[in-house]
């Protein structure tokens, strides 16, 4: 229900400056292009105003939605809305040829586009940057090793600009300047975008800084995965869902003071402490083994919908992964070993070195503890192991959940983990039978 009450919020929501600028004067909107061009740019300028909404990750939208659902559906309403202002300022140059209303208008045009291609081009994974030549310039761009992500997000936030200038824009029109309820229309949209950005960039972050952890320990899982467990200064351990992740960001210590998302490994039954295992990937990931005791972190979240609570009517649970996608499950086996302890649970966790099974001796713990639980390591790449050996494909994973686990229709299916492995795990539990709704996944990228 509350799904349905956003999306039609979402959609609905030009209608207000909509019919506040035509009742304003009804006859300017008679001609064709007057009245296109007008619907064209209230409808781009509320949703753009609503791209900072999404951006500063309220959680009352991300409880219903999953962040990932949100950044996706941001990525696509935001070229939405800017071929929508181009048309407008098309229409809007031909009748008021060049002024400083329509160069302000064209400012902030170019200026969203330029900073939406680049982040779309190179800052996130999306079905654009598997088309060939996006693909390709990417790589090169990538190569060059100049620019890094943490580059390209500062220039995603000067979108904030774009959008000052979008207002100015709007309050050059002479519609707005001459009616109050149309100013105000544009003006409430305008501060609800600015004023959820001013929170999510300046307030949220003060706030978190109340709140910051204490490195505890850091330890080396793998030669490229740590483990690092931090404590709250407060005391107070965040309240989150076994599964659920955080944005990171060291503040005190030798590592770069970037934001980075990371499921927490911990249980939520653990109230002294969090903890997360990360695998070094790119630049950040590398240095985190300079994190050392002592040093200070904020946590933002929890956010993700990754959860086995969140699905309680499902009876057995067959978690799919690979490399460092155990991070989630890991919380949630720690949290079913202290309250869930006769789950039924089949873990079939892909790594290329059995070395990467990390934990060991407290996985044998939580088997002891968990009757039904059945944990079958398949290793890719090491000669010297004897169990389940290759990649996790249709025809092995049909195989070990008939052997596993006895899978029915109350059987949910979690995948986390390398793309490819969450893409083809898809397909093949789909060509299998199981139902869409049967299968949760979480992407660790966004
Ligand atoms: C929901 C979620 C949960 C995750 N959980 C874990 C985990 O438990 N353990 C773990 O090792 N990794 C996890 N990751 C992945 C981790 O966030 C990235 O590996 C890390 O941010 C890469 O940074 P880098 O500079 O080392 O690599 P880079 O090579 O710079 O980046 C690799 C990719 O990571 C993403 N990325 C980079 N920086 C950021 C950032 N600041 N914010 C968001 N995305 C970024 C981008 O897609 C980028 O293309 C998770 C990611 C997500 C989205």
């Amino acid at each position: 229900m509350r799904k349905w009450l956003f999306i039609l919020l979402y959609f609905a929501s030009p209608l207000f400056p909509i019919i506040v600028t035509y009742q304003a004067n009804p006859g300017r909107y008679a001609s064709n292009d007057m009245l296109l061009s007008m619907v064209l740019g209230a409808v781009a300028f509320t949703w753009l105003s609503w791209q900072f909404i999404m951006s500063a990750r309220p959680k009352m939208i991300e409880v219903v939605f999953g962040m990932d659902k949100i950044y996706r559906f941001h990525g696509m309403m935001a070229i939405i809305a800017l071929i929508m202002v181009f048309v407008h300022q098309l229409i809007k140059e031909n009748i008021f040829g060049e002024n400083l209303m329509t160069t302000i208008g064209t400012i902030s045009m170019i200026t969203f586009i330029v900073i939406s291609v680049i982040s779309i081009l190179l800052m996130v994974s999306s079905f654009v940057t598997r088309i060939e030549p996006f693909k390709t310039i990417r790589k090169i761009v990538e190569s060059l090793k100049v620019f890094k992500y943490a580059h390209y997000r500062f220039l995603h936030n000067m979108t904030i600009l774009a959008l000052i200038l979008m207002q100015i824009h709007v309050l050059l029109t002479s519609i707005v300047k001459a009616n109050k309820l149309v100013f105000g229309a544009y003006m409430i949209y305008f501060l609800l975008g600015f004023g959820f950005y001013c929170y999510h960039k300046v307030v949220k972050p003060s706030i978190l800084q109340e709140e910051r952890y204490i490195v505890s320990d850091v330890i080396e899982e793998t030669p490229t995965m740590w483990s690092i467990y931090m404590t709250p200064k407060n005391g107070k351990v965040m309240l989150y869902k076994p599964g659920q992740f955080g944005f990171f960001r060291v503040v005190k210590g030798q590592v770069a003071r970037e934001e980075h998302p990371f499921s927490i490994s911990s249980s939520p039954t653990n109230r002294e402490f969090l903890s997360v295992t990360i695998k070094a990937l790119g630049d950040y990931t590398k240095s985190i083994n300079q994190i050392k005791p002592g040093d200070e972190l904020t946590v933002e979240g929890p956010y993700g919908r990754f959860s086995y609570v969140n699905y309680r009517k499902e009876i057995s649970r067959v978690f799919i992964v690979g490399g460092i996608g155990i991070t989630p499950i890991l919380s949630m086996l720690r949290y079913m070993k202290d309250v869930d302890p006769k789950q039924r649970v089949l873990l079939i966790w892909g790594m290329n070195q059995i070395s990467e099974y990390i934990i060991a001796d407290e996985m044998k713990e939580i088997i002891n503890h968990m009757p039904n639980l059945k944990i079958i390591p398949v290793v890719a790449s090491d000669p010297s192991y004897e169990g389940e050996k290759g990649y996790i494909d249709r025809f092995k994973l049909e195989r070990l959940l008939n052997e596993g686990l006895l899978i029915d229709t109350t059987t949910g299916f979690y995948l986390c983990g390398p793309l490819i492995l969450m893409n083809n795990s898809i397909k093949n539990l789909s060509d299998i039978g199981i139902e869409k709704n049967m299968i949760h996944y979480e992407k660790f990228s966004l």
